[in-house]
């Protein structure tokens, strides 16, 4: 995969950007192979860990835990909030060494963050407490529709979670993005103007593209569109920006174009109305046979809060599942996205240089197994997408 050229790419502004090259060295390949194991395996542990507490929680502890709670709170919304609050308060405990080792030992290891060990952890709290916070209204949110609506309440809660999505959707690079990064507008003059010739048609409106401050976590460069409506931009990392030509950047920046034209967050979002269906159906079912059989004849009016760690186990494992059909879908828009991006820049060295650079940051292994591709990657892997600009 060497690439020697040096050729000047076709830089229309004037300035000359000398192509060096970007392929992994043998050296590199290996060190991306074992960072993509390690992370394969954090990642793996992970997700074993989560359904096993939870399988503990929900078969051993909720019952016990949530009749010493009884002793408290009269309340059954009290006792769910105070489940949900052990529940999550523990798991977060016992994986913190894993989120440790991979979200900060691992990430200096292959010397891809910029982290204090204070900066990490104060993020780590932030990360958690929103999620804390704003899972245990959901959750509390859920009840109150399992209570009132009765039988068919996973109707009501996949329309509820649908409607969330939307606002979160709208909400997230405004109000969440920014308690985590930097967001600036995009000042540069130059890529401003290519970016808005690029963006002329589509419906993006150009005021919508802003920096990114990742470089104040870690060295690996990324894009991202985000935001519904008002809200839709395309995110570019600073470390993105800093690195790559502006050839580059123009082959990135269309891609997240290609998302836009592509509909791919309605689509998502749509996508995800059917699966919450699904995922809360099969909540309703195994919900109410393990409350009967525990509780004697009810109904779902009458959902016990001890249910709550089951509720989590089962969306939990449901999602797992689903992860390899989600995964399928989102490597045939990322396809279809290189695809728009290669068509509509013409420039097929920036593509191929762009990825080069990608893998070569980003430590990603050009070429992982299929399995682990088919199971885990919402990506493409790199070789794939390099192959793209031959066809
Ligand atoms: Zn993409």
């Amino acid at each position: 995969m060497s690439n020697p050229l040096q050729t000047p790419s076709e830089a229309d502004s004037g300035e000359t950007y000398v192509r060096t090259d970007d392929a992994l060295t043998p050296e590199q390949l290996a060190e991306a192979r074992e960072y993509g194991r390690l992370e394969l395996r954090c990642s793996l542990a992970d997700k074993m860990l989560d359904v096993a507490f939870l399988a503990v929680m929900a078969f051993a502890f909720a019952v016990p835990l949530d009749r010493w709670l009884a002793g408290f709170f009269e309340s059954a919304t009290l006792r769910v909030a105070a489940l949900y609050g052990v529940t999550t308060l523990v798991h977060m405990a016992i994986s913190f060494p894993l989120s440790y080792y991979s979200g900060f030992a691992l990430e200096h290891r292959y010397e891809m963050s910029r982290e204090t060990f204070g900066h990490w952890l104060w993020r780590y709290c932030k990360r958690n407490g929103l999620a804390l916070a704003f899972g245990l209204v959901l959750v509390l949110a859920l009840y109150w529709i399992i209570w009132l609506t009765g039988s068919w309440w996973w109707v009501a809660a996949a329309a509820g979670f649908f409607v969330v999505t939307v606002v979160l959707g709208q909400l997230a690079p405004v109000l969440i993005v920014p308690l985590f990064y930097k967001v600036e507008r995009l000042d540069n003059p130059e890529l401003s103007e290519r970016m808005a010739r690029l963006a002329e048609g589509t419906g993006l409106s150009i005021q919508g593209v802003y920096r990114l401050g990742l470089s104040e976590e870690t060295t690996k460069a990324n894009a991202m569109l985000a935001g519904i409506g008002g809200t839709r931009r395309v995110l570019m990392g600073d470390t993105l920006l800093d690195r790559f030509t502006p050839d580059e950047i123009e082959v990135i920046f269309a891609h997240e174009i290609g998302h836009h034209v592509h509909h791919h967050i309605r689509k998502m979002i749509l996508a995800g109305l059917i699966y919450s269906a699904a995922g809360f159906w099969l909540c309703s079912v195994i919900l109410l046979s393990w409350a009967q059989s525990h509780f004697g004849p009810l109904s779902a009016h009458d959902m016990p809060p001890a249910t709550l760690p089951l509720l989590m186990l089962v969306l939990t494992v449901f999602s797992l599942l689903l992860e390899p059909l989600q995964n399928v879908i989102s490597r045939r828009y990322e396809r279809q996205c290189d695809r728009y991006a290669l068509d509509r820049t013409g420039l097929r060295d920036a593509y191929v240089s762009a990825f080069q650079k990608l893998a070569r940051l980003n430590k990603d292994d050009p070429d992982p197994h299929p399995l682990e591709v088919f199971l885990f990657h919402s990506h493409p892997p790199i070789r794939e997408r390099l192959a793209m600009a031959d066809e």
